[in-house]
């Protein structure tokens, strides 16, 4: 037994980390929060402010198939948690197309000539499929023909992960895209809307609407973190946690973090909760993981990402929440339009602000370039997709964000395999809890949810429930009802959904 006063030690201040402090601190149990950020909890579900305008890192829909953490939601944020008119579209060659497509007005969009060659083309990929589909590509081809995945598929999925879709496997497009499918896509298009009220609430909730907080994401998790605080509990900006040590004896964790005037704190835990990137969490563990695990841990990737926020004079040139720019033309992926998110956004009704989202790698030409020279290219895609006049834009920010997306490569799940056995054979009570902390692409409510499961399990003192088991079969897209999953169904098979809103793309810009 330690003799630390910490129950636990939480790094990170995301969805995860303050989830898992949020139910610990509600059992009286002490925590730490340490997060790296100095000036904003929420992690990539965090709401920038400048000059008053209020930007997210991508657009955050607050949905889940989890009851709890729908009533979690509402416990942190009551009233101030709007319900909102969704509305997205996307952009190919000078048209656009509603989202999720209707396959009828898509067709008639691309007119007569067009759509008789997606049809010829699709019937081709029925009729002859290719045999063992090896790639993004072949999968996608086969499922909707040659014509649709050039102009629905390929140019924003490779805008969004930097690589061909002929390298990207085949079996991730199965994982992504199940589900759907052009004959089913028609089939919901023709069928008449059942008017049965259940019916009439899961279109509501999942298609026409969403939750979202009145000032963006960061207002839940600014309200989560001042909660924890009052319940006692630490939560501590500009802490950059830079080792973290276990004691066999003591059975406890040492974890040290930097301040920005470089200066080291340590902060002790009988348990360790991590949202950190499990790449850099490997590195860090002492005593030191077996070289195989590091090999694995090093060979996780990631893609990341960064937002211009441009603020200009209102001239009510589209009410959509988000448009995909599928155009091959620009660079620019997406387009958010937070007034429509919700009108708190922006604190001058004559003006607006929007989000334009760049997927590139640190490092590269655009992570690297000047903001100023980043707000001008911003500035001019967005005239040149006919959103905006440059004339028009007035002020601007960026926002760069490492690791948005850990990446679904070939080798990851092995990798996350011998990096999670390693982790768990090598020392006790450290717990791995979101989305780069495991290693998996999911939302909010995901991230939430294996959080409240590792913390239910340091509390009941045994692995009760397996956190691992979270998000493995959850297909939901746009289907489902919210909040119908209880994690009291979650012992030991839990499988929360995955609702993953920013892996559109690879939904094939057919679903949400
Ligand atoms: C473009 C985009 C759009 C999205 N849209 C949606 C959506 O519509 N709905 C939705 O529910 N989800 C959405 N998501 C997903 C959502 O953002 C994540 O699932 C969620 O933020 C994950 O929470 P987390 O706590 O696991 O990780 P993070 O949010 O990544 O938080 C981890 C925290 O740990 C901190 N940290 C890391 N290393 C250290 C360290 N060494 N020391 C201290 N602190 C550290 C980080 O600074 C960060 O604050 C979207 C994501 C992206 C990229």
């Amino acid at each position: 037994m330690s003799d630390c006063a910490n129950k636990a030690v939480i790094v990170g201040a995301g969805p995860a980390g303050l989830t898992a402090a949020y139910e610990l601190s509600k059992k009286g149990q002490r925590v730490v929060v340490l997060e790296s950020d100095p000036r904003y909890v929420g992690g990539i579900s965090r709401t920038v402010e400048y000059h008053g305008y209020r930007f997210d890192i991508g657009g955050h829909r607050f949905f889940s198939k989890s009851r709890e953490v729908e009533d979690l939601w509402t416990e942190i944020l009551g009233a101030d948690m709007l319900q909102r008119p969704r509305s997205s579209k996307i952009f190919y060659r000078g048209k656009f197309y509603s989202y999720p497509l209707k396959p009828f007005e898509a067709l008639s969009q691309l007119g007569v000539m067009e759509s008789a060659l997606c049809v010829l083309s699709f019937l081709k990929a029925r009729l002859r499929p290719l045999r063992n589909p090896k790639s993004f590509e072949d999968w996608v081809v086969n499922e909707f023909g040659e014509r649709l995945f050039r102009i629905f598929f390929k140019t924003y999925t490779e805008k969004v992960w930097g690589m061909s879709c002929k390298d990207i496997s085949a079996d991730w497009a199965a994982q992504r895209i199940k589900g759907l499918t052009l004959g089913g896509a028609i089939r919901n298009a023709l069928a008449p809307k059942r008017k049965s009220k259940d019916r009439a609430h899961v279109v509501k909730t999942l298609i026409d609407t969403f939750r979202y907080p009145r000032f963006g994401p960061g207002m839940m998790w600014e309200a989560c973190a001042e909660k924890i605080r009052a319940m006692g509990g630490e939560v501590l900006l500009g802490r950059s946690v830079v080792a973290c040590r276990f004691d066999a004896a003591s059975s406890a964790w040492t974890v040290t973090a930097r301040t920005a005037d470089v200066a080291t704190v340590e902060f002790c835990g009988e348990h360790l909760i991590s949202s950190m990137p499990m790449r850099q969490l490997a590195a860090q563990i002492e005593p030191r993981l077996p070289e195989s695990a590091l090999r694995s841990a090093n060979s996780l990737r990631y893609r990341d990402f960064l937002t211009i926020g441009l603020i200009l004079r209102e001239h009510n040139r589209f009410k959509d929440n988000w448009i995909y720019i599928h155009d091959p033309n620009v660079k620019v992926g997406r387009v958010q339009n937070y007034k429509s998110w919700s009108p708190e956004m922006v604190p001058d009704a004559d003006y607006c602000c929007y989000g334009l989202e760049y997927f590139c790698f640190e490092g590269d030409g655009l992570w690297t370039m000047q903001d100023a020279d980043l707000i001008a290219l911003g500035a001019k895609e967005l005239e040149q997709v006919g959103l905006g006049s440059a004339a028009d834009v007035v002020d601007g920010c960026v926002i760069r964000q490492p690791k948005a997306y850990p990446v679904y490569d070939d080798d990851y799940q092995q990798h996350v395999g011998v990096v999670r056995r390693a982790m768990a054979s090598h020392c006790r009570n450290l717990h791995l809890v979101g989305r780069n902390g495991m290693h998996k692409y999911n939302n909010q409510d995901h991230a939430m949810m294996t959080a409240l499961l590792a913390a239910r399990n340091i509390l009941a003192g045994e692995n009760k429930y397996d956190v691992w088991s979270v998000n493995e079969d959850g297909e939901y897209h746009e289907s489902g009802h919210a909040g119908e999953q209880t994690a009291a169904g979650a012992e030991r098979t839990t499988a929360t959904d995955k609702n993953c809103d920013d892996c559109s793309s690879l939904r094939a810009g057919i679903s949400g």
